[in-house]
């Protein structure tokens, strides 16, 4: 995940009437968020700010011992238990890993996402990843 962040106000400036943040990071696997953000979701979570993670795919292919629905409900159960350490909130996806398209559709469930949480501060891959998942989210 390539987070590029251009600001030209504090963030302060971002915040909502509470003085709070809204931050929704998209990740295509359940663990791309809780590795690339997870450090600095902990920091904004314990500084009061909203933080969820996305995973826009449900992670099922991609491990060696085991596949399908088990291993999406194992991964969703990891994202879960991260996001519980963190403070944050979690939300998975369920389309299949590795077959993410850049549709309609998907990019209107993506707006949707950020529209009800109000986001501030929208973070994802950078468009231009090797993985299609990943390029697919962050367009
Ligand atoms: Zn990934």
């Amino acid at each position: 995940m390539g987070v590029v962040v251009i600001l030209s106000l504090p963030l302060s400036a971002l915040a909502q009437d509470d003085g709070k943040l809204r931050i929704i990071v998209f990740g295509a696997h359940p663990d791309d968020c809780e590795i690339k953000a997870g450090w600095v979701a902990a920091m904004w979570a314990r500084q009061g700010h909203q933080v969820k993670f996305v995973s826009t795919t449900n992670g099922d292919i991609g491990y060696a011992v085991t596949s399908g629905g088990e291993l999406a409900k194992r991964r969703m159960r990891e994202v879960d238990e991260a996001a519980r350490i963190l403070g944050i909130e979690s939300h998975v996806m369920d389309n299949h890993d590795g077959e993410l398209m850049p549709t309609l559709e998907n990019r209107k469930k993506l707006v949707r996402l950020i529209r009800e949480w109000k986001a501030d501060i929208v973070m994802g891959h950078r468009p231009n990843d090797y993985h299609p998942d990943h390029r697919y989210t962050g367009c």
